[in-house]
């Protein structure tokens, strides 16, 4: 085993020299070598050292050279073309040949690939499904169900816990796809999201605290943050209170029959059944511009949209109302909390030591 290259640019090199020398040394070393390099890559990645926003380059540099091993289906076969010799691989090296794809799709599912555009995502899909019919041709494998087998169910834990199940069920709709051109690539995760431990949805989201990665419902409000980081600035509420405020917030929502999912207009009318009167208009700050009315009633103006942001500040009127109307002091993180719970956040179940970490 060649030692663990310490550079992005090192794993690219040794991918690079594999694949130029596959001939000479066969697919069993050269699947092991791009499968050990795609591995340093991802623990390079985890640490920080390969960013997600340098991640598409490198996948396709690797692409570019994993091209050589495993190049497309020749559109047409002219009769001056070398005959291609199929290079054996044995069922033994199937597992580290299948890993090198289930590597590549979880660096993509890391990667920035916001500015790339819809071409690229197809290529990658066209690589990964080449790339499968060399190990196909090359093991003699029949079908997906011995496929399945060579390659095994269980998970692989390399900082983070990969799923090869999710990756073989990528990566027989890509080969359907290219087939039908209509079946529906699944949107399913290789990587685990650190928090819920699912593979469930494509997308995974780096937080800025704890540079894990996390599914998009274990993000917080703030989305550059997993909930469990986000929760924290709510641990300056005694629990007693965060208690208090959490149930006397619940009986507001029963009572006006209000949910994260209730449209602004019915929030709204319920603000005015506790004397605040909504009025849209469109040059009102984002959070919105509250001023006293008659009658010790209370005057909010918001702009009309049906967004996370008006959603969270309609609620945060109804909040400072409450607070006031109890004769308390209006706190900001206190407002916030009240808002948490009305939006559903599970502030207090990520508060909770966790259970296992996964
Ligand atoms: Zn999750
Ligand atoms: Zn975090």
């Amino acid at each position: 085993m060649a030692p663990m290259p310490d550079t992005p640019a090192a794993c690219k090199t040794r991918i690079r020299e594999a694949s130029a020398q596959f001939q000479a040394q066969g697919l069993d070393k050269t699947a092991a070598e791009v499968e050990g390099a795609l591995a340093s890559a991802w623990l390079l990645q985890r640490r920080g050292v390969l960013a997600p926003r340098d991640v598409p380059d490198f996948i396709d540099a690797a692409r570019s050279a994993l091209k050589k091993v495993a190049p497309p289906p020749p559109k047409k076969v002219k009769f001056s073309d070398p005959i291609r010799k199929v290079l054996p691989l044995a069922e033994a090296s199937v597992r580290s040949a299948f890993d090198a794809s289930l590597l590549l799709l979880a660096l993509t599912q890391v990667g920035d690939f916001i500015e790339e555009p819809d071409k690229k995502r197809r290529d990658q899909e066209l690589f990964l499904d080449d790339w499968r019919r060399m190990i196909w041709e090359s093991a003699r494998v029949p079908d997906w169900a011995r496929f399945r087998q060579l390659v095994g169910r269980e998970e692989r834990v390399l900082e983070g816990r990969l799923s090869r199940d999710a990756a073989l069920q990528t990566l027989e709709a890509i080969a359907r796809r290219r087939a039908d051109n209509l079946t529906p690539i699944p949107d399913l995760s290789v990587l685990a999201c650190g928090r819920c431990g699912q593979f469930r949805g494509r997308d995974r989201v780096k937080c800025a605290q704890c540079a894990g990665t996390f599914c998009t419902r274990c993000l917080g409000p703030a989305a550059d943050q997993c909930i469990n980081d986000y929760a924290t600035r709510y641990t300056a509420i005694p629990a007693d209170d965060r208690q208090r405020i959490g149930s006397e917030t619940r009986a507001i929502l029963k009572e006006l029959r209000l949910d994260a999912h209730t449209r602004n207009d019915a929030i709204a009318r319920g603000l005015k059944e506790k004397g605040v009167d909504v009025s849209y208009t469109e040059s009102a700050p984002l959070e919105g511009h509250e001023t006293d009315g008659e009658q010790g009633r209370t005057k909010f103006q918001i702009r009309d949209r049906e967004s996370g942001g008006v959603k969270r500040a309609l609620f945060a009127a109804l909040a400072r109302r409450h607070f006031r109307g109890a004769g308390a002091e209006v706190k900001p993180l206190e407002i916030d909390y009240f808002v948490e719970v009305c939006m559903g956040v599970p502030v207090e179940e990520a508060l909770k030591p966790p259970a296992q970490a996964s």
